[in-house]
């Protein structure tokens, strides 16, 4: 018992898909030479990347997708209405 390794990683690198919903499906990637992120779902392979800088972490990444998610329904939603309106 006492031997037993600690994880290497928590799981603050992986989060929950916006798209799928699947837990801890989400993983991130910040390359810190070429600046830049990815946050990609191995399981619906949704991905996003944006910039990324020397305080980037994955959760910064992540919560970018979500905000970006979010603007992207409204825009659908907007839409949407708009066009239910003419009906
Ligand atoms: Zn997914």
């Amino acid at each position: 018992m006492a031997s037993r390794k600690k994880p290497a990683a928590k799981l603050d690198k992986y989060f929950c898909c916006p798209f799928c919903n699947h837990a801890g499906s989400v993983d991130c990637e910040i390359d810190r030479k070429e600046w830049f992120a990815v946050v990609k779902c191995f399981v619906c392979k949704e991905r996003y990347s944006t910039k990324a800088h020397a305080l980037t972490e994955p959760i910064d990444v992540y919560s970018e997708w979500i905000d970006e998610c979010e603007k992207a329904n409204q825009g659908v939603d907007v839409r949407r209405r708009r066009r239910d309106s003419y009906a």
